[in-house]
């Protein structure tokens, strides 16, 4: 059995004392907030960290409004809740996609959205790790995916942050030097190791969703076991209609990269007319073309690439759908 190490646990109640609690503990802090992700990793010690900053009792992050969401609310509540599933319906459909009712209960939207890349090379007890000589994410210096390369390709596998790089949310930040809002677009590296642009003592205190104005979106996902595991390929599909026809749009895809990768000649494909099956065919040919992924998550990775092209059909065939 893997068990955690042993570690400091503070519990704030307000977000000035998660921001001081975490900047006293140095590098050697970490927040959590379910604790679904970080804690395997602990387990793993992939992330070793001796102070831990809980945030489930900040009260700042339980917002829940129609087009601003905490980032303390529990996947649960965010796939639950009436006001985003009228109005930003694939954010309520790619949170209840995650893994199980039992993590959707204890993990948080905000967790979601900075969970940490993952690697079959990586995501691997300390022993296993230690037997390959470890590897450049944590304790090593080689990539073992790709042995010559000077990056790491670990992958990003939130369901939820293809969705909001799509639809053009913005995440508030909260650091010890101030606020800042962000476009989902620049939160996110294409980098296994530094994936996240965010100071490692600020905290996602909430989401702002765009507000209706004719736009659409859906989420697709394929993973193996459907009640269960992460995204191997997620595509997220964003169109802004003006009547039938599509006024402005974007592709993003999940699993396939180190970000969440939008697909600027998917979305330039269906634009400026109705979306018909030669333009949902170029967007998915589009989406194809530059989406590469690697031999370290689940399924054979020429099968996975194959399926870009078979997901953004199918997503954009539902947007068709609703708009009929
Ligand atoms: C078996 C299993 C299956 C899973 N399947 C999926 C899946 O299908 N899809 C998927 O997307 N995820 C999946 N996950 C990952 C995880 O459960 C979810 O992504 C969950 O939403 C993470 O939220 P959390 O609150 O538990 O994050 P935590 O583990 O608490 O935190 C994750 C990271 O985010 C940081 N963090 C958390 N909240 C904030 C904040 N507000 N501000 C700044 N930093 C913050 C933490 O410091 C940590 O680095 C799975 C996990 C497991 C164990
Ligand atoms: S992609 Fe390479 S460096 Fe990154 S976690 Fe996997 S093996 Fe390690």
């Amino acid at each position: 059995m893997l068990r955690l190490p042993a570690f400091r646990y503070l519990e704030p109640r307000a977000l000035a004392d998660a921001l001081r609690w975490k900047a006293d503990a140095g590098p050697q802090g970490a927040y959590v907030a379910g604790g679904t992700d970080l804690y395997p990793n602990m387990k793993r010690r992939q992330q070793e960290p001796t102070v831990v900053v809980s945030l489930m009792g900040v009260k700042e992050l339980k917002t829940a409004a129609e087009t601003t969401l905490g980032g303390g609310l529990t996947l649960t509540q965010v796939a639950d809740s009436p006001a985003v599933r009228r109005s930003a319906p694939a954010v309520a459909v790619a949170a209840g996609l995650v893994s199980t009712p039992l993590l959707r209960n204890m993990g948080t939207f905000g967790g979601n959205l900075c969970i940490d890349t993952r690697c079959n090379y990586y995501d691997q007890g300390y022993e296993w790790r230690k037997a390959i000589d470890f590897c450049m994410k944590k304790d090593g210096a080689i990539c073992w995916v790709a042995p010559s390369s000077p990056r790491c390709w670990a992958v990003s596998s939130s369901d939820i942050a293809p969705v909001m790089v799509a639809i053009g949310a913005e995440y508030r930040l909260v650091g010890p030097a101030g606020e800042r809002v962000v476009p989902a677009g620049r939160f996110y590296h294409n980098d296994g190791i530094n994936y996240l642009t965010k100071q490692p003592d600020e905290i996602l205190v909430d989401v702002r969703l765009p507000r209706a104005n004719g736009w659409d979106a859906v989420y697709h996902k394929l993973r193996r076991r459907g009640s269960f595991d992460f995204p191997v390929l997620g595509v997220a599909a964003w169109v802004r209609w003006e009547g039938k026809r599509v006024a402005d749009a974007r592709v993003v895809l999940g699993g396939v990269a180190s970000y969440p990768q939008e697909v600027p000649g998917a979305g330039e494909a269906l634009r400026g007319g109705e979306l018909t099956d030669d333009r949902i065919a170029a967007a998915a040919q589009a989406a194809y073309v530059p989406s590469k992924p690697l031999d370290n998550t689940d399924f054979e990775l020429s099968w996975r690439k194959q399926m870009t092209r078979v997901y953004v059909t199918r997503a954009l065939e539902e947007l068709r759908q609703r708009n009929r």
